[in-house]
């Protein structure tokens, strides 16, 4: 499949790093397209972004969404908000959501479903801490989540989610998981997303690798057998570095 790459701005951007990107991706990464690319900036960047792409392939993603549809949920997104802005890909359960505030895989859940109810594609990460692998509880960890995350969704609709392998201590700490690490965990996940939807489905759900990549580690990884693109974090906020990536895609 054509690897995905997708930048997770997290709190950083400006509207004028959105025209800095999306110029410099158009011009060294998408004449042909390298890969298939997607920016998940702040909520109030998405209307730049959405009007930054257009006539292009870049994908617009959304970091966060509401579990509810509307109401007194003061500070909270909607999905149909999201929509509103041409948003196709959410960012749910990421590991800073869950440790920072509180995010549980029942409320993640929740997220990826209301995403789905709406044709919004999730990007559902997982991922165990540093704690976890050193015990050997690294694969139980992110089954664990994967299956409470998918729980009570059906296979057609898992089908349409996209999976972020992030293990904790990699991420945006400089330390990246070895290839070989990082697919075992992949195989690991595709073997599980078999169970829960088909053999077909699970090949064309794209298991994405996070956790401090960059232009010099891109290849490597994105050249394994299970891994299908990558979630870029610090490096997704420099166009220069975010290409080399994409490059590594190819
Ligand atoms: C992330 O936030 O999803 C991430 C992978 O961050 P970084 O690339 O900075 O480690």
């Amino acid at each position: 499949m054509t690897k995905l790459v997708v930048g997770n701005w997290k709190m950083n951007g400006s509207r004028s790093l959105i025209e800095q990107m999306v110029e410099t991706l158009k011009q060294e990464v998408l004449n042909p397209p390298l890969a298939q690319v997607a920016i998940c900036p702040p909520f109030p960047l998405i209307p730049a972004l959405e009007s930054a792409v257009a006539q292009s392939s870049i994908g617009v993603g959304a970091q966060n969404v509401s579990n509810h549809l509307s109401g007194a949920y003061t500070g909270d997104v909607s999905v149909s908000m999201l929509k509103e802005f041409n948003v196709t890909y959410g960012i749910v359960g990421h590991s800073e959501r869950r440790s920072y505030f509180g995010e549980t895989d029942e409320l993640v859940q929740q997220k990826v479903k209301i995403l789905l109810e709406h044709g919004i594609r999730p990007i559902m990460c997982i991922g165990e801490s540093l704690e976890q692998r050193e015990s050997g509880e690294h694969e139980a960890t992110v089954l664990y989540q994967l299956v409470e995350g998918l729980k009570d969704i059906a296979a057609d609709q898992i089908a349409q989610c996209v999976i972020a392998y992030e293990p904790v201590w990699a991420i945006g700490t400089g330390k990246t998981a070895t290839p070989e690490q990082a697919n075992q965990m992949h195989q690991v996940i595709r073997t599980k997303l078999i169970e829960l939807t088909s053999e077909e489905s699970a090949k064309a759900i794209p298991i994405l690798y996070g956790g401090s990549v960059k232009g010099s580690n891109a290849a490597e990884l994105l050249n394994q057998s299970d891994i299908d693109g990558a979630l870029v974090g610090g490096a997704s906020l420099k166009p220069d570095d975010f290409c080399q990536i994409i490059r590594g895609a190819s």
